[in-house]
C-alpha cells in the first residue's frame, strides 16, 4: 500500500493503478478506523477491485464548536489496518492540499440537506460535499462507498452526484454495530464506561419507536417517547428524533411509504447519531 499526501503522486498512482481497466472504488473516511470502516473497505475490494481510501479529518465539515481538535487521529494504526485488508492507496492530503490559499469554492445542496444533521449543524453538509467531491475529483473513481450510519449524508452524496451527472456508482453499507447494538463510531472513544453503556439507550429507544409505529401507534407519541427515554438516560440537548420519507427525507406523520427513523443527541460531550429503516407492513 501507498500512502500518499500530494497530488500529483496521487494522480501518477491512480493512472498505474487504472491501466489495467480494473473498476477502482475510493472509501471516504475521517480515520480512527473500526470495523465500520472496515466492513466498507471489504466490499470495496470484492471482485478484485483497486481500493483507494482517503482519511482526512475535514475542518469545513466541523461548526466552530465542535470537535475539530479532538477528533481522533490515529493514521500509524489506520495505516496497518488497511495494508493488512489489501488497500492499494491511503490518500491522506493535508489541510493545504485540500484548501491551498486562495480556496474559494463551495457545493451546497439545498432541501436534502435543510433538516435534521443540517438544521443542528449549519454548514455542515456543505463541508462534506465540497469535500467528496474534491475526493471524486482527485480520485476518480467508478465506485464510491459510504456508510449508512450517516443516513442524511448518504443521501445528500447521491443528490449532487445525480444533479451533477458524475459519473460515479454510490453504495450504501448498512450500520455495523458492537455486539449490545451501539453502532460503531470514531466518536464512541470519547465516551466513559459509564456513558458508554447509557449510549444503547439510543439504538434501543429507536428499535422501540420503530415497533411501536409500525404496530399502527401514533408516529407523535411514538417519537415522544423514545426523546422521553432518551432524555431519562441522561441524552441533552436532543437534536431530534424524527421520522422521515427514506428517500427524500421529509418528515412524515404517518407511516404510509418506507421510512427511515433517525435520531442525534448528546450524551455528556460526546454526540452520537442512530438511524433505523421503517416500513409499513
Ligand atoms: P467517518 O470516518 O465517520 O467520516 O466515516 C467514514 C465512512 O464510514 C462514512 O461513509 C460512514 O458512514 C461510514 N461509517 C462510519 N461508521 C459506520 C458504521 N458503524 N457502519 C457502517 N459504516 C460506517
Amino acid at each position: 500500500m501507498q500512502t500518499l499526501r500530494d497530488l500529483p503522486a496521487l494522480r501518477s498512482a491512480v493512472q498505474t493503478l487504472k491501466s489495467d481497466r480494473k473498476p477502482l472504488v475510493l472509501v471516504p473516511t475521517m480515520g480512527a478506523l473500526h470495523d465500520g470502516h472496515m466492513a466498507l473497505v471489504e466490499e470495496a475490494r470484492r471482485h478484485g477491485r483497486h481500493v483507494v481510501v482517503s482519511i482526512f479529518v475535514n475542518p469545513r465539515q466541523f461548526g466552530p464548536n465542535e470537535d475539530l481538535a479532538a477528533y481522533p487521529r490515529r493514521e500509524a494504526k489506520d495505516a496497518q489496518m488497511l495494508q493488512a485488508a489489501g488497500v492499494d492507496i491511503l490518500w491522506a492530503p493535508t489541510v493545504d492540499v485540500m484548501y491551498p490559499a486562495g480556496y474559494a469554492t463551495n457545493i451546497s445542496v439545498t432541501g436534502i440537506s435543510d433538516g435534521l444533521d443540517g438544521a443542528a449543524r449549519p454548514g455542515h453538509f456543505d463541508g462534506v460535499a465540497t469535500v467528496v467531491t474534491k475526493l471524486f475529483n482527485q480520485v476518480r473513481p467508478d465506485v464510491a462507498i459510504f456508510g449508512q450510519k450517516d443516513y442524511q449524508q448518504l443521501a445528500v452524496i447521491r443528490r449532487f452526484v445525480a444533479d451533477l451527472n458524475l459519473p460515479i456508482e454510490i453504495v450504501g453499507l448498512p450500520t455495523q454495530r458492537a455486539e449490545d447494538g451501539l453502532a460503531l463510531s470514531s466518536r464512541n472513544a470519547y465516551l466513559s464506561e459509564e456513558e458508554r453503556k447509557a449510549a444503547l439507550a439510543l439504538p434501543r429507544a429507536l428499535g422501540e419507536a420503530k415497533r411501536q409505529i409500525e404496530k399502527g401507534e401514533p408516529v407523535e407519541g411514538a417519537l415522544a417517547q423514545a426523546i422521553a427515554s432518551l432524555a431519562a438516560h441522561g441524552f441533552g440537548p436532543i437534536d431530534y428524533v424524527s421520522l422521515c420519507d427514506a428517500a427524500t427525507l421529509e418528515p412524515m406523520a404517518v407511516l404510509d411509504r418506507p421510512a427511515r427513523l433517525l435520531g442525534a443527541a448528546k450524551l455528556g460531550k460526546t454526540r452520537l447519531i442512530d438511524n433505523i429503516a421503517v416500513d409499513p407492513v
